[in-house]
Order: structure tokens, then sequence, then C-alpha cells
């Protein structure tokens, strides 16, 4: 006879780290935690739109593609898959320096889905399940104890139980889509909004907000007269994304552009009241760097057209996302909008545009290893944290997913400061200065654009990775490889030295005037005018390298002097960096503090000097108020140790 069992109960299944929701924060954080060998577990709404992108099916471009080429250096997926699946590819601003240039990528919308459901099931370590998770309980007493694992209840009635949990919801928590006066519950279109879990995020105390995004009406491209249009091609030969070479598809298709007119902005100027933003349905706080076409009409209202650019949705696609004219106006305007752009006249909507409102938590709920102050072990990434984008959300999602999986293991948090990393000035803006509106990276952002370039983003980030153990061994292959290679070149242009009287010292005498004296080929290369090819034509000496390698040489001779400059301001903000302030530290105690300083500090509880002073209203008194504590601090700990 078997054991009576009570098939009523729920199975408590544990893993190390469990991951909630299969987008671009769930998909890398998944991945990240795997990597590093905790076994995961990912939960997710529905298996099928793993990897789905929302919106438009274009990943990169200004500080956006800076931020994939970091993920791509911590092995994670976005890159690679961009890389696999892009049916269009340019580096943009190829003309200005290459602190501010941007590779950007169109993929195939359905490929790239495939591509990363394909890679996540062979994943090792990681376990895939369908189900809505309604309930997040934090075990043991008190609540704030640093090892207390968590429950995650499933709507199936499944409950699971890990040491860390990351939640990556995106726009799904209240979701809630407006076409004109129309309103639906929904994540997104066709998916249903997280309605129990976001009233749990308000039990239990987070601090919650409401945003808006919008996305336009999707064409079909038989019945669109491309012939008059502006052609956009991809560049030949294609940026990649990826370190790691990848087997990208045969062609790459053209986009087109065209505008709105007079009359476009005239038909929405009239009848305004009818969008869901201006006749007051929708109060949450949509994106300013991608405005609604309404939003534009309003905003820039001395402007008689705007862009549209024209972009497939796939090879195998006949839908094309008309990107520029993002809106929440009724279908039937939403037509009639069409009618008054050249080329869209006759244009068939497949689906209708739509904006949608959901919650996010107030991101200053989070350390820097994005782990919530209230709640130890559990972890929010993405969307959820006000941000907007594929790739803010994936390189939180990343993050999360290594300290998730770094916790358990009890090993030190992976921090990257913002000398390092895009990615550490997004988590440093989000968890120390909060955000009201959906956050955008651009370069503008990062006071060290030069230290932190997109070509460079291998050599700073990847030797990180192999010392966290979440690089492949191909990777860290080709990655050591390249490494030896530029430091090869950088010592033979900084030993190979140049006379006067050289062929070579008389092309520089012609191009930037005469050498007074023997210079390195790296000071050569300095002088304004001079390239490679003139050395190479010259100096034979030089072994033949790849291009991505001598342009690691040339831009590191050009901007030597500000690349100095940044990286002694860089060490110096470190410094601030290294100087610790202990976790819950009583700021009543720290005297010279203002009431207001005491307030921010305690409620924000930076990791580090340099993180309270970027913490706004923290004046440079209270800094030095915070230093003096820290130094007496450290003398009492040094005298009278308490272990
Ligand atoms: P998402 O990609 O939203 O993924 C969330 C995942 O969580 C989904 O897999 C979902 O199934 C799962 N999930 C949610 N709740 C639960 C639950 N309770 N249990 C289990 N699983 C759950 N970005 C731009 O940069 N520009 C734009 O113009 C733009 N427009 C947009 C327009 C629309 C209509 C939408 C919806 C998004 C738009 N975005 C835009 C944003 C972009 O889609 C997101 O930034 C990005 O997808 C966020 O990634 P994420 O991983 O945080 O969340």
């Amino acid at each position: 006879m078997t054991t009576a069992r009570n098939l009523t109960a729920p199975t408590t299944a544990s893993y190390d780290v469990i991951i909630v929701g299969g987008g671009h924060a769930g998909t890398e954080a998944a991945a990240a935690s795997a990597r590093l060998g905790a076994n995961t577990l990912l939960l997710t709404g529905n298996l099928d739109t793993i990897g789905q992108m929302s919106c438009n099916p274009a990943i990169g471009g200004l500080a956006k593609g800076h931020l994939v080429r970091e993920i791509d250096a911590l092995d994670g997926l976005m890159g690679r898959i961009t890389d696999k699946t892009g049916l269009q590819f340019r580096m943009l601003n190829a003309s200005k320096g290459p602190a501010v240039r941007g590779p950007r990528a169109q993929s195939d919308r359905k490929l790239y889905r495939e591509a990363v459901q394909a890679e996540l099931f062979s994943t090792p370590n990681l376990t895939i399940m369908q189900a809505e998770v309604t309930d997040i309980v934090p075990l043991g007493q008190p609540l704030e104890a640093a090892n207390n694992p968590l429950e995650v209840h499933c709507h199936t009635g499944w409950v699971f139980r890990a040491g860390a949990v990351v939640l990556t919801t995106g726009t799904f928590l209240k979701g809630l889509l407006h076409i004109g006066n129309q309103q639906f519950s929904g994540g997104r279109a066709g998916e249903p909004a997280a309605q129990r879990l976001a009233e749990r995020l308000h039990t239990l105390g987070f601090k919650i907000g409401r945003l808006k995004t919008g996305t336009p009406p999707r064409l079909d491209a038989r019945t669109i007269d491309f012939s008059s249009l502006e052609v956009q091609h991809g560049d030949s030969p294609r940026p990649a994304f990826s370190f790691l070479p990848q087997a990208m598809p045969a062609e790459q298709l053209p986009c087109y552009i065209t505008h709105t007119t007079p009359k476009t902005h005239d038909l929405i100027r009239e009848n305004l009241h009818l969008s869901p933003v201006y006749g007051g349905q929708i109060e949450g706080v949509g994106p300013r760097y991608c405005p609604s076409v309404e939003d534009k009409v309003v905003r820039f209202a001395s402007k008689e057209s705007h862009q549209v650019f024209l972009e497939p949705e796939g090879f195998t696609s006949h839908e094309i996302y008309p990107n520029g004219i993002s809106t929440s106006f009724p279908v039937q305007m939403q037509h009639a909008i069409l009618q008054t752009i050249p080329g869209l006249e006759r244009a068939q909507i497949l689906r209708a545009g739509y904006a949608i409102e959901y919650d996010y938590v107030e991101p200053t709920e989070l350390r820097h290893t994005l782990e919530t102050k209230k709640i130890p072990n559990l972890f929010f990434a993405g969307q959820l944290n006000g941000t907007t984008g594929y790739e803010e959300a994936a390189a939180q999602g990343l993050m999360a997913g290594l300290n998730a999986a770094l916790k358990v293991a009890g090993k030190p948090p992976f921090i990257l400061t913002r000398a390092e990393a895009y990615i550490g000035v997004l988590i440093d803006d989000l968890v120390t200065k909060g955000t009201t509106e959906p956050y955008r990276m651009f370069t503008s952002r990062a006071e060290y654009r030069l230290l932190l370039r997109a070509d460079n983003a291998d050599l700073r980030l990847t030797p990180k990775g192999l010392a966290l153990g979440c690089i492949s061994k191909l990777r860290a292959a080709n990655f050591l490889s390249k490494q030896a290679a530029v430091s090869e070149l950088l010592r033979w242009a900084h030993t190979t030295k140049v006379k006067p009287s050289d062929a070579l010292g008389a092309v520089v005498a012609s191009i930037a005037g005469a050498m007074p004296t023997t210079l390195s080929v790296f000071e050569i290369l300095k002088r304004p005018g001079l390239t490679l090819t003139h050395v190479k034509t010259h100096l034979h000496s030089i072994t033949n390298y790849s291009s991505e390698i001598e342009e690691q040489l040339t831009t590191e001779a050009h901007y030597d002097g500000y690349l100095q400059r940044q990286q002694h301001e860089a060490d110096r903000l470190t410094e601030g960096e290294l100087l610790e302030i202990p976790t819950n530290l009583d700021y009543a105690l720290v005297s010279g503090l203002s009431t207001e300083s005491k307030q921010k500090l305690g409620a924000a509880q930076p990791p580090s000097l340099a993180a309270a002073g970027r913490i706004s209203g923290v004046t440079p008194a209270a800094l030095q108020a915070l230093w003096l504590y820290l130094q007496k601090s450290k003398k009492l700990e040094a005298t009278h140790p308490t272990t």
C-alpha cells in the first residue's frame, strides 16, 4: 500500500535564486545567475514571450549601445543575440569622437525572441516554468535579517523557496492600456497585467509610483508606397555588438524615412481632447525623450514636421514599425493621422498604437547591488525600477542576477562604479537620485565618457567577469588573446623610436611640423594628422593586427592627454568609493550634520562617501563631517577592535 499524500498541500521546491519575469532584465538575470553556478529558476507569465520586445525591435543607439557592449563584455545575451538576428546594423555618430559613437541594430523580432529562448533552454543550472507570481513571502524573523530565505507563490498553487529572488516584471504591475477612451487591463498588448503582485509590493511597504509609455500602430508593408521615400541602408561592414564573433544573417534590409506634415499637426491639434494624455485619463509620467506624436506637436509647436522611420519587423514579416508616431489616440484618429503622411496615405494598420500606465518602485529603495533595503535577498531589476528601454533593463538584470547568486554563495557583491562602466552610472543614478520619469541612458550622464567607450568595454569589464567566474571558456580565450595583442602593440608603440632624420620623421615634419628630437611612435601618433597608415608605410617592424586592435592604439594616442586627466579624476572618485560607510550607520550620531542631511543620508544609506556626495541636498560641509566621523570610527576600531 502506498503512503497517503496530501495532494492539496503546496509542494515547496528550493532553488538558490528565483527570477520572476522573462523580459530583457529577467533573461539576463537568469543567465547570469546560472553562469555563476547558482541553481536558478525562471518563472514567467508566458514561456512563448520570453525575450519579447514590447516596442520597436531595435537594440542599441547612443549610450544604449555602450550598455549592450558592457553586457556583452560580462558574457550577457543581448549583444550576441542581436548580432545573430539583426536585419540592419549602423554605427551612430560614426563621424564623431570614439566616446560618443554608438552601435545600433534592428533585429527580426521573432528571431530575437526565439534565439533568447533557445539559449536559455539550453543553459545549465537553469529551470524555466510558466506561472504568474502572486506573492513574495520573506521567511524568518526579524524581516531584515541578512540570511532569510524567501517564498514565491504562483497562481497555479506552486510555492518555491530561494535564497534570493529577483523581480523583473517590467510594465506588468497594474498595467493599464489606453487607446482613446478605451481602457484595458494588461501588461502589454495581449498579455494580462500582474495585479496581485502589485498589491503585494504595496503591502510590503515599497514606495510605488506610476509611469507610462506608448507604442505606434504597426503597418502592413504591402499597403505603403515606398517609391518616393528616402531609403536608409545599413553600414557595410556591419558594426557588431558582441566581442565574440557571431554568424550574422546573410542580408541587411533597408529602412525608409518619411515625415509628418503641417496637415498631420493641424489634425492632432484639433483633436487633442481625444488623446487620453490630454483628456486627463492618463496620470503616469511618460518618457521625455521618446514622446508620443501628440506630445511632439504640443511641445515643439513651431516645428512643421517630424521624421518617421519605417522599420521592418522581420525578414519574413509584412509588419512595419513606424518609429516616431507613438500614439494613444483612438484608432479612427490613428488612421486619419497616417493619411496625412507621405507614403502612408493608404497604409493598413495591423495592430493599433496604445499607451500603457504601470506601477514602478522608487529605485532609492535599492542598494547598489539592486537588492532592496527593506527585504534582504529580494532584488529588483528593469522597467520595474523606473527605467525605459531594453538595454537599461538588461544591464540591471545582469547585475541583479550576478549579485543574487553571489549573495547566496556568501561572496562579496559585484558593483561597478561610475568610472568603470555605463552600467555603474545607470545604477548609481537610480539608487542615489531616484527618478520620477522613465529613465533612459545618455552619454551625457557619464562623467568619464572617454574612459567608458563602447570599443573598450571588454578591456574594462571582461577581466572583472573572469575574476567573478561568469565568462565562458571561449570568450575567455578570445579576450585574453586580444588583450595580449593590444598590450603588445602599445608596448611596441611606446618603445619604438623615430629620429627626425628617419623617413617617418620627414613625414611627421611635413604634416605636423618639425620633430625637435627623437620621438616614440606613440608620441608621433599624438600629433594631429598622423595616422597608423603613415607609420606602417615607413616602419616595417610593426606586426599586422586587426582594425579593432589598431583602434585601441590610435584612440589611446590621440586622446592621451584627455584620457590621463579623466583617469586622474576617476582615481579620485575611486578613493571616495573606497571610503565605505557601514550599512545602517546611525546618522544621528554624526555631529555637524544638518537635520536635512541626516534624513537624506539615513533614507538613502549610501555605501560610500562618494555615493553620499551624489545625493541631492548633501552639502560639501556634510561630507566633511561624515568623513571626520568615519576617520574617527576607523581609529577607534583600530585601537579597540570589536572581534
Ligand atoms: P518586460 O520586457 O516588460 O518583461 C517583463 C516580464 O515579466 C514578462 O516576461 C512578463 O511575462 C513577466 N511578468 C510580469 N509579471 C509577472 C508575474 N507576476 N509573474 C510572472 N511573470 C511576470 N522602451 C523604449 O526604450 N522606448 C520605447 O519607445 C518603448 N515603448 C514601449 C511601449 C510599450 C507599449 C511597452 C509595453 C514598452 C515600451 N518600452 C519602450 C519599454 C521596453 O519594452 C522595456 O523597457 C523593456 O521591455 C523592459 O524590460 P523588462 O525586462 O524590465 O520588462
